[in-house]
């Protein structure tokens, strides 16, 4: 998301505009009898309006404490925390209420709605307490919620009296009650049926088609892949959302030990990535833009043998196979950016998993047999 170039005197600078939620090294370390644990450590992300994104990863991994720094619900011990401008770390507690009123919606497991108001005054109360609309507008706009999420006609009851899932879109209801541009939700079907699990996510879906921006914990990674988008932490820390894409597989400790020792790179269009015969030295995930895999022929020419794109990987055949590099890859009409790994560090973290080897063979005797065909109709 780049704004038209500014001029600035005679330079022309390139603004990227700032995320709507933009995590700068973030570390939370609880104190506890056994001295001090570190929950997180360094999280940089940015997400942007409008994204849905689902964040993953074991128990204890760190994904409750994460929702607890961007929501304000806990503080950080160290980073920076911008949510919809706001520099939420600098937040107090009287200001960090009134900020999460207004601009994020929570949903928990546990619904934690108010169980001696009705289904109705759970969802007017945030809106109280922001002091936002009138009283009878809050009525009306509370009403209608209850009726976007389908128990319009348990607006009158006690949270007790419903079920599960219609506690849980109460609970959504209220979360929206003030329009905030944001949801933020942990483990929202954790204690649903696989059917009001899907009602709720389709009430997410819902909002991120009218532009909201839904941030979903889950440890169902059938829901997670609902999202265009997913994080990953393990061990307090975010693993590379690339190499999760390329290398799905792998066990999180071996993605954990491969994303401290990526390296990054750009290359302008059209720019040599690989180049052919060349001495094979690493492992490539792209990460933006696309790449052309050419086979050079004898004549000169030159033979496309395919087309890669962000969360793809190339350069794995020579690394597993010995030999020299068999294509060329470019860059293709945009600029690339790729995430590498050392051949050896490569080569430790794949022999470690057979899994995640044997699904690496597979994809190369495939790329091999193109390779060999295109080679034999030169
Ligand atoms: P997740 O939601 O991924 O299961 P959490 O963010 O809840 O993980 O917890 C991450 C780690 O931090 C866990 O090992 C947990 O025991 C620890 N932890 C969480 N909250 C506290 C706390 N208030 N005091 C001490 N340790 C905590
Ligand atoms: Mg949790």
């Amino acid at each position: 998301m780049f704004r038209n170039k500014r001029r600035n005197g005679d330079v022309q600078v390139a603004i990227k505009d700032a995320s709507l939620i933009d995590l700068r090294g973030v570390s939370k370390a609880y104190k506890t009898d056994a001295g001090e644990f570190t929950a997180l450590d360094g999280v940089t992300l940015q997400i942007d309006q409008g994204e849905f994104v689902s964040i993953v990863g074991k128990s204890g991994s760190g994904k409750t404490t994460l929702i607890n720094m961007l929501t304000g619900i806990d503080r950080p011990t160290g980073g920076e925390i911008h949510v919809a401008g706001t520099a939420v770390h600098h937040l107090n507690e009287s200001d960090t209420a009134t900020w999460r009123g207004k601009n994020l919606g929570v949903v928990f497991q546990f619904f934690q709605l108010l169980p001696t108001l009705t289904v109705l005054e759970n969802v007017t109360l945030p809106m109280g307490l922001c002091n936002l609309y009138t009283r009878r507008e809050r009525i009306e706009r509370a009403r209608h919620l209850l009726e976007l999420v389908g128990i319009a006609d348990e607006a009158d009851k006690l949270p007790s009296r419903l079920s599960g899932g219609q506690q849980q879109r109460a609970a959504i209801a209220r979360a929206m009650a003030n329009d905030p541009p944001i949801i933020a939700t942990d483990e929202p079907t954790g204690n649903l049926d696989s059917h009001a699990a899907e009602a709720v996510m389709q009430l997410f879906e819902s909002l991120v088609d009218q532009g909201k921006t839904v941030l979903m914990v889950t440890h169902d990674p059938e829901l997670a892949e609902r999202a265009p988008r997913t994080i990953t932490l393990a061990n307090g820390e975010l693993l590379n959302e690339y190499l999760v894409r390329a290398l799905p597989t792998l066990p999180h400790d071996l993605l954990l030990d491969a994303t401290r020792q990526i390296e990054t790179s750009l290359f302008a269009p059209g720019e040599l990535i690989i180049e052919h015969n060349a001495e094979p030295d690493k492992f490539y995930v792209i990460t933006k833009g696309d790449v052309e895999v050419v086979l050079p022929t004898p004549d000169g020419k030159e033979v496309l043998l395919d087309s890669l794109g962000p969360g793809q990987f190339f350069g794995e055949i020579a690394l597993l196979n010995g030999g020299l590099r068999t294509a060329l890859v470019r860059a293709s009409h945009a600029p690339v950016e790729v995430v590498a790994l050392s051949k050896e560090v490569f080569l430790d973290v794949i022999h470690a998993s057979k899994e995640t080897l044997s699904e690496l063979a597979d994809i190369i005797t495939l790329r091999t047999n193109r390779l060999a065909l295109a080679g034999s109709s030169q």
